[in-house]
């Protein structure tokens, strides 16, 4: 776990929180999910890698937006992938 945050997390100004409890991609399919993350660029909410469908990372993947925060209550933490950076807040 790193303190140094990168780039695109340095730029994120305020958090964005879910809007509603829920993967938006899973809804969608009827899918199940572990844990939510949110996109920090257009503050879409999806599940994490230890879901099914791992829709924050092929969120990333497909639209190129680098930044999530864990939606999860308590949990108060960025990840950028292109950098595997992680960082507190
Ligand atoms: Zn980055
Ligand atoms: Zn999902
Ligand atoms: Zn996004």
């Amino acid at each position: 776990m790193s303190e140094q945050s990168c780039t695109h997390i340095s730029a994120v100004a305020t958090i964005k929180r879910p809007q509603r409890h829920e993967c938006d991609e899973c809804v969608k399919i009827g899918g199940e999910w572990v844990h939510l993350r949110t996109c920090q660029e257009c503050g879409g909410t999806h599940c994490c890698d230890n879901s099914p469908n791992r829709h924050a990372t092929r969120h990333a993947q497909q639209s190129g937006h680098p930044v999530i925060a864990s939606a999860e209550p308590g949990e108060r933490w960025l990840f950028c992938y292109p950098d595997n950076a992680f960082a507190k807040y």
